[in-house]
């Protein structure tokens, strides 16, 4: 497989360390808000990328951390007179219902930043120790010169730098010993969480967090480190930087960055208050197809977000769905027997289009153009399977590619049905709670809801029973 690596700026070809298996860090949200569409972006590329790898065989370790302990938590956890770790706690949970309704799978590890403060104290003090970092009355820094390799991602020269970072020794940060320089621990202040360090009561800085969970949870050396392109400089920059110096060894092998989520050509982001939650856009469209949308794009690329887009990407995943409806149906009327000779060569055909979808994928995970390889797909089954005269065999093998297939880009055909039978069954209990707690206005909501949805009830003596409209 071809991967783009922002460290070459070049198609590399990708290979292990390990023969078999992958290891795969994504930067995580900060958990002070409901995530964003935008936020969503990478979650859902690089959910697809290591769908790919598994599709391929390898064995995925994939890791995407929380920022739990960061200015913006602590800023809302005052606004609301509760503790950070209540932000904290809540925009977790909140984030992982929304990754699970964009079909964004669990991490193997989710790691937190505030449960892994006893390793960054020790990366600090390697770091002290090899003379890559120094303390100021509390605060510990990054000696950024020093890193000779400082600048290799971003492509950025140290001089640049310096210039553009001039104005930030007048202003009060003269305690560093150089400009450049970036903080590795901050020293606590009144009303803030902290935990004890060898400098005093404190926190870490955010880039350290990384640096030490990709290294606890995959190894000094990680395949491939992700995340949106916002995070190249300064964030990816320093992981590099602490981590080579710390570990003495290579950090990641491969970095990718995906393009931004924009709305009117301008990046979605919370401070410029142009964005969308997921939750809201949940409640117009089912997320599978802003999933659908997002993957419509190379990942690359920049990606407008706009009303007609996401509408044109429900009428596409509807025809995909639509297709799979009729070989479902085909499959249920197929004909016994083996495939006609006809059906062989429709079947070839079938193995030509999976081919070149892998082709798409192996090729910078092009999910654009894998998606249109489906839109084949689906043709060449409308027009060569016919209900009632196809046999199972064939019909089925098309089915099971289809959905494999769709199931790397984490658009579920099959999944629909039983999510809304399991969402019928608790609404049903639920009723029958609320009609026992004698709340007799939730339980006709629920019915009423259930009849718009096309769901009748009907009471009879061994419980309630319901059929599809
Ligand atoms: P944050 O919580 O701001 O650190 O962002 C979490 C992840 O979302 C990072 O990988 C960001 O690069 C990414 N991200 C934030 N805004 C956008 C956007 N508008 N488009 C794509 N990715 C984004
Ligand atoms: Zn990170």
């Amino acid at each position: 497989m071809k991967i783009f690596n922002t460290l070459t700026r070049k198609k590399d070809e990708f290979k292990p360390i390990n023969e078999g298996k992958v290891g795969i860090y994504v930067c995580g949200p900060t958990v002070y808000d409901y995530i964003h569409i935008g936020n969503a972006r990478p979650m859902i590329v690089f959910d697809t990328l290591r769908r790919y790898f598994e599709y391929k065989g390898y064995e995925v370790n994939y890791v995407s951390n929380f920022t739990d302990v960061d200015d913006k938590i602590i800023k809302k956890a005052i606004e609301e007179g509760i503790d950070a770790k209540e932000v904290s706690e809540k925009f977790i949970g909140e984030c992982k219902k929304d990754m699970a309704a964009l079909n964004v799978r669990e991490a193997s590890v989710h790691p937190k930043a505030t449960e892994e403060i006893d390793d960054m104290i020790a990366m600090v003090e390697t770091l002290i120790e090899k003379e890559y970092a120094y303390e100021v009355n509390g605060t510990v820094y990054f000696r950024t010169r020093k890193f000779s390799d400082y600048g290799k991602l971003s492509k950025k020269n140290l001089d640049d730098l310096k210039s553009g970072n001039r104005e930030l020794l007048v202003s009060g940060e003269d305690e560093k010993e150089d400009p450049l320089d970036f903080v590795l621990w901050k020293p606590k202040k009144e009303g803030e969480p902290s935990w004890e360090s060898p400098w005093g009561d404190g926190r870490p800085g955010w880039h350290l967090e990384c640096s030490v969970m990709s290294k606890k949870y995959i190894g000094d050396v990680i395949d491939i480190h992700a995340g949106g392109e916002d995070l190249i400089f300064p964030h990816h920059e320093n992981e590099i930087a602490q981590s080579e110096a710390a570990n003495g060894t290579e950090f990641a092998r491969y970095w990718m960055h995906n393009g931004f989520l924009k709305i009117n050509n301008e990046k979605m982001s919370k401070s410029l208050g142009n964005f969308f939650t997921v939750r809201e856009i949940g409640e117009k469209y089912n997320l599978q197809v802003i999933r659908f949308f997002m993957l419509s794009a190379h990942y690359r690329s920049p990606l407008n977000f706009s009303a007609e887009l996401v509408e044109a990407s429900k009428s596409g995943l509807d025809r995909i769905k639509t297709g799979a409806l009729h070989l479902e149906e085909a499959a249920a009327a197929g004909k016994d027997g083996e495939m006609t000779e006809a059906e062989q060569e429709h079947a070839a055909m079938i193995d030509k289009l999976v081919t070149k979808y892998e082709e798409a994928m192996e090729d910078d995970l092009n999910t654009a153009d894998a998606i249109s390889v489906i839109f084949e797909l689906i043709k060449h089954t409308n027009t060569t399977v016919k209900t009632g005269e196809s046999t199972k065999a064939y019909v089925e093998q098309a089915y099971n590619i289809l959905c494999k297939l769709t199931d790397v880009l984490g658009i579920s055909l099959k999944e629909e049905a039983v999510l809304l039978d399991d969402e019928i069954e608790n609404l049903i209990q639920e009723r029958q709670e609320a009609r026992k707690a004698k709340n007799f206005a939730r339980a006709d909501e629920i019915r009423d809801l259930l009849t718009e949805k096309g769901i009748i009830l009907e009471d009879t003596r061994e419980g309630v029973r319901w059929k599809r409209a």
